[in-house]
């Protein structure tokens, strides 16, 4: 707790919402009170991961308890990392380790992550290949080059987690050939764009899909308008809003 002082103060951070968890300033901390797999925790030592980033001690925990949560933080702090590391560590088993015909967990991803690029799209799912090595999970990036792969809806429905452009999954929602009913964790990265006018319809369309009642959302970006954040917020429950660093408007 000593030591997260000076990093708050360096980062300027911001915490508003009803009884928000408390940060966790270590890896070491997270795995001891949301129980880390061992496999992620390699994965992170694997790939240079030492300590937290400033976001990543204050939203682990807060996704982790499942609240709802709006983030702003500046580009380059490590914002993928703090909604990734809480999906992987809250969907536990893989879909793929149920007998094709367990129907216990339900069909269908239980984490989506929107992106406005397919670039960054790109970017999040190397990220989450990373963390997820050695374990099977199925993490799927929507886009051209996967469109065959994902041609019939069984194959669309048998992932763990989606990351696509707002564009390529509301073509799936509109025209019901995807599952999103046991989503549990929805992610907006860049929310300023997927909150615009651009997007937001698409994005609309896809959450509406997500019917699961315990559907927690999450919006992450480095600049966020008021119009786009009162949208973000109007649409959560008893959420959390953080910012680190000034709040660019
Ligand atoms: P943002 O989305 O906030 O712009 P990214 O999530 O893209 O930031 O991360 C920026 C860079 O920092 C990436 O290269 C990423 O691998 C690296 N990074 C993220 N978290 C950590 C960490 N805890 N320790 C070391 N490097 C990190
Ligand atoms: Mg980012």
């Amino acid at each position: 707790a000593e030591e997260s002082r000076p990093q708050q103060q360096k980062h300027r951070v911001a915490i508003k919402g009803k009884d928000a968890p408390q940060a966790a300033d270590t890896f070491a901390e997270m795995a001891e009170r949301f129980s880390i797999p061992s496999q992620l925790l390699s994965n992170l030592a694997k790939y240079d991961y030492h300590h937290p980033t400033a976001i990543q001690s204050h939203c682990v925990p807060i996704l982790m308890e499942l609240r709802d949560l709006a983030a702003i933080s500046p580009t380059g702090t490590g914002k993928t990392l703090s909604y990734l590391l809480p999906i992987i560590m809250s969907l536990k088993k893989p879909i793929s380790h149920a007998s094709e015909d367990d129907n216990s967990m339900g069909a269908g991803a239980r984490a989506v992550i929107l992106a406005p690029t397919k670039e960054l799209a790109q970017q999040i799912h190397n990220e989450c290949l990373k963390l997820c090595q050695g374990r099977k999970w199925r993490v799927v990036l929507f886009s051209k080059a996967t469109a065959n792969t994902l041609s019939d809806k069984k194959s669309r429905d048998r992932v763990d987690i989606i990351i696509s452009t707002p564009l390529r999954l509301a073509s799936f929602v509109t025209s019901k050939s995807i599952e999103l009913d046991n989503v549990r964790h929805l992610v907006l990265d860049e929310a300023d764009r997927m909150l615009d006018a651009e997007f937001l319809d698409q994005v609309q369309e896809t959450i509406t899909a997500c019917t699961h009642p315990q559907l927690q959302k999450a919006v992450f970006s480095a600049t966020l308008p008021a119009g786009a954040e009162k949208i973000a917020l109007d649409m959560m429950r008893n959420p959390v809003r953080i910012v680190v660093g000034l709040k660019d408007t």
